[in-house]
């Protein structure tokens, strides 16, 4: 076998690993098995105790999800990954088996919904409290820290749908000066583009329902980190709650993460052309996309990123109408707020992955009615230009 330590990014996204078995397959095999037969009682007995390694059951051993795991934690950097059902069940997971009651959680505001919902009416359920900075100020964070009792520091960069930069270095140097760790949803910019490791950040969660997986088919999720706080913490949870990844999910992931490299790379570049490209209509008031060099933290997405990533998003001239004018007259572009497939979608957030925030914290979120969010994907840049230009040209 090949050194791994010696490969580049795209072999190790290909090969990384993979053990083939004894029937010789090219391609990773899915194992759709619950349970593994044992030699002997002896043999039970050493895995139960945890003395001889080796799969038991599939919610916690299975060797196509412990593929992606391991691939995963290749491409990031780290040193263990644990697979989950859904990107909600890796922030959960992370959360149950780090904190615990009377535990204090520092988080950026612009997060993904369903994330602040879990923070805010469910692990308040449990005494851990969570309070809500913006992602880009630094002394905002710092004075939100409640000595002795926060623990995590939890962000999203870049955030949606506004595309703001958080500094991960300086943001992981803080929560270690103050004894916490940091948590960076990686889900926007993939390791193809972000190693919040390398950067210092603690643990990295994905959600592989978007870039991973990359063509819109399944759900699933990721945490990845030390072999302590993942690989024996959360996998301790993930073995006792079971909130596990599927064998097949895991095998689509895989095939997914193959092609990773290229794809968000091909992704980024037509962003980066559609961005350049609605910024010179009369009719678009504002781009969002740390790619232009207009974008308040540009430069910091130069020295973080190693791309700009394929989510844009724009301000039309107009209100609401106008905003769903642009949104219904697309014909090939889909009207869906999932992101990071190779189908372009467009969605209106302030009506619907922000549609539950109140008027008052949409305005405070810079939401604004004349926002739209578009995941550009793979079609032709010229076909997804044209099809905008219905409406904007
Ligand atoms: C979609 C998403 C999630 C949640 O992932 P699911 O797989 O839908 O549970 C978390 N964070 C971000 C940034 C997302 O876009």
């Amino acid at each position: 076998m090949h050194d791994e330590s010696e490969l580049g990014f795209a072999s190790l996204a290909i090969r990384s690993g993979q053990i083939r078995t004894s029937e010789s397959e090219h391609c990773e095999p899915i194992f759709p098995t619950s349970s593994f037969v044992f030699q002997s009682a002896a043999q039970a007995e050493a895995r139960f105790a945890e003395r001889e390694a080796g799969n038991l059951y599939s919610r916690f051993t299975n060797p196509t999800v412990r593929t992606f795991q391991d691939r995963l934690a290749a491409l990031e950097g780290g040193e263990a990954c644990i697979a989950t059902a859904s990107g909600m069940a890796a922030i959960l997971s992370t959360c149950l088996a780090l904190l615990r009651t009377g535990d204090h959680i520092v988080s950026s505001s612009s997060l993904f919904g369903s994330t602040v919902s879990l923070f805010t009416n469910y692990l308040s359920k449990f005494g851990i409290a969570t309070s809500y900075v913006p992602l880009t100020d630094l002394p905002a964070w710092e004075a939100a820290i409640r000595p002795g009792q926060t623990k995590m520091l939890y962000l999203e960069t870049p955030s949606n749908p506004l595309m703001e930069i958080a500094d991960i270095r300086a943001l992981a140097e803080m929560a270690h000066a103050h004894g916490c760790f940091l948590v960076v949803d990686n889900c926007f910019c993939t390791p193809v583009l972000q190693r919040p490791l390398k950067l210092g950040a603690d643990l990295v969660i994905h959600s592989a329902t978007k870039y991973l997986d990359g063509q819109g088919r399944c759900i699933g999720g990721a945490v990845v980190g030390d072999a302590q706080r993942v690989g024996k913490d959360v996998f301790a949870f993930l073995r006792t709650a079971g909130p596990t990844l599927s064998p097949f999910n895991a095998w689509v992931f895989l095939k997914g993460l193959e092609t990773l490299k290229l794809r968000v790379r091909a992704h980024s570049e037509n962003a980066l052309q559609l961005a350049r490209w609605l910024e010179k209509l009369p009719s678009v008031a504002k781009v969002y996309y740390p790619g232009l060099t207009s974008h308040p933290q540009h430069d910091l997405a130069c020295r973080q990123q190693s791309g700009f990533g394929g989510i844009v998003s724009f301000e039309v001239h107009g209100d609401r109408e106008t905003a769903w004018r642009v949104v219904d007259s697309t014909q090939m572009i889909s009207i869906t707020a999932n992101l990071g497939d190779a189908k372009t979608t467009i969605t209106h957030p302030a009506t619907t992955t922000h549609g539950r925030l109140t008027q008052a914290e949409r305005d405070a979120a810079g939401i604004r009615d004349n926002l739209l969010r578009i995941s550009v994907g793979l079609e032709e840049i010229a076909d997804i230009q044209a099809d905008l230009q219905r409406s904007l040209g």
